[in-house]
C-alpha cells in the first residue's frame, strides 16, 4: 500500500474508507483534536479531524447547502444566524448568500481549525472576510445557554457527536437552543447517518420533539461520509420546513426549492423514526 493512503477511523462507521494515493499537507494537534489537510487526487484538499473526513473540496458543497439553506428559506426573514461548530467556513459561506441575513455568528470551540481552514480552503473562507460575520471561539453550548442576542436560526454544523460534540445532541442543549431562538426560530443540525446511525437519528428526533412544537428530518447523499445517507434534523417553533417561504435566486450548485422538498424523509420513514422501529 502506497505510503500515502489515507485510511479514515471513523468509531461510528462499520466501514473503513481508504483514499489512496494522498499527499499530506498539514498535521498537528490542537487542544481539542489533530488536525489533518490531506491532497486526494480526485477530491481535492480534505479537511480531516481525529482520522474522521470533516469535507472535501470536491462534495463539501453537498452538506453545506443542505445544512444551511433548508431552515433559512423556511424562515421568511432570517437576519440573526448562530452557527456552531463550522470552523471551516463552508456553512458561514452558504448562509451569507442570504442577502437579508445581518449578522452571522460562528461558534467554534477549536481556533485552529479555524487558522488552518482559512489557509488550506480558498474556497470555502469567504465569509470570514464578510462585515457581517463574527466569530467567536466557545464552546457553542455554553454561548445558547448564555446568548448575546436572539437568533432566527441555530444551525449545528459539529463533529461527530464524540468528546467537546457530544452534548450538542443533548436533550438540554436542544431546549436552551429554543429559547435562544425568537419565536419563529429555526433549529437545525448535522445529525448522521441513517444507513448506519438509525438509532442515534431517533434519539436525535426525539429530544428535539421534547423540545420544540415541530421536529422533522431530511437527509442528502455525501458519498465522504460514512454510511453516506446523511440526515439533517430540525426543530421549529412556528414553520412548516418542508415548505420553504422564500425562494431567493442563489448561485447553489445542488440546492433549490425542489430538492428542498424531496429532501424530506418520507412520511413512512418519519413514522418508523420516530418509533424507534427502523430494522436496517
Ligand atoms: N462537516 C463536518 C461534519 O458534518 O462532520 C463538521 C465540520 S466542522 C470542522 C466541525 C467543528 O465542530 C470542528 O471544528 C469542531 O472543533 C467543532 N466543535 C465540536 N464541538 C464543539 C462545541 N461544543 N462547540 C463549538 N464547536 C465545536
Amino acid at each position: 500500500m502506497s505510503r500515502y493512503d489515507f485510511k479514515e477511523h471513523d468509531p461510528f462507521a462499520p466501514i473503513v474508507y481508504t483514499y489512496p494515493n494522498t499527499a499530506l499537507l498539514h498535521r498537528e494537534t490542537s487542544k481539542y483534536q489533530e488536525i489533518q489537510i490531506r491532497q486526494h487526487p480526485h477530491f481535492g484538499r480534505m479537511l480531516i479531524l481525529d482520522d474522521v473526513v470533516q469535507l472535501t473540496e470536491r462534495d463539501e458543497f453537498f452538506y453545506h447547502e443542505m445544512l444551511v439553506h433548508p431552515v433559512l428559506n423556511t424562515h421568511p426573514d432570517p437576519k440573526h444566524v448562530l452557527i456552531i461548530g463550522g470552523g471551516d467556513g463552508g456553512s458561514m459561506r452558504e448562509t451569507l448568500r442570504h442577502k437579508g441575513v445581518e449578522s452571522v455568528t460562528l461558534a467554534e470551540i477549536d481556533e485552529r481549525v479555524v487558522a488552518v481552514s482559512r489557509e488550506y480552503f480558498p474556497t470555502l473562507r469567504s465569509g470570514f472576510e464578510d462585515p457581517r460575520a463574527e466569530v467567536v471561539f466557545t464552546d457553542g453550548i455554553k454561548h445558547v445557554q448564555n446568548p448575546p442576542r436572539k437568533y432566527d436560526a441555530i444551525i449545528v454544523d459539529s463533529t461527530d457527536p464524540v468528546g467537546p460534540a457530544e452534548n450538542l445532541f443533548a436533550g438540554d442543549f436542544y431546549k436552551a437552543a429554543a429559547e435562544a431562538l425568537t419565536e419563529n426560530g429555526l433549529f437545525v443540525t448535522q445529525s448522521e447517518s441513517l444507513m448506519f446511525h438509525a438509532e442515534f437519528v431517533t434519539e436525535v428526533h426525539n429530544r428535539l420533539k421534547a423540545a420544540f412544537p415541530i421536529a422533522d428530518c431530511y437527509a442528502q447523499s455525501i458519498a465522504t461520509y460514512a454510511g453516506n445517507w446523511w440526515t439533517f434534523s430540525v426543530g421549529s417553533k412556528q414553520l412548516n420546513p418542508r415548505t420553504p417561504q422564500r425562494r431567493p435566486r442563489m448561485a447553489t450548485r445542488l440546492y433549490s426549492a425542489e430538492v428542498h422538498r424531496k429532501a424530506f424523509l418520507a412520511k413512512s420513514i418519519m413514522k418508523k423514526l420516530a418509533a424507534g422501529t427502523i430494522d436496517w
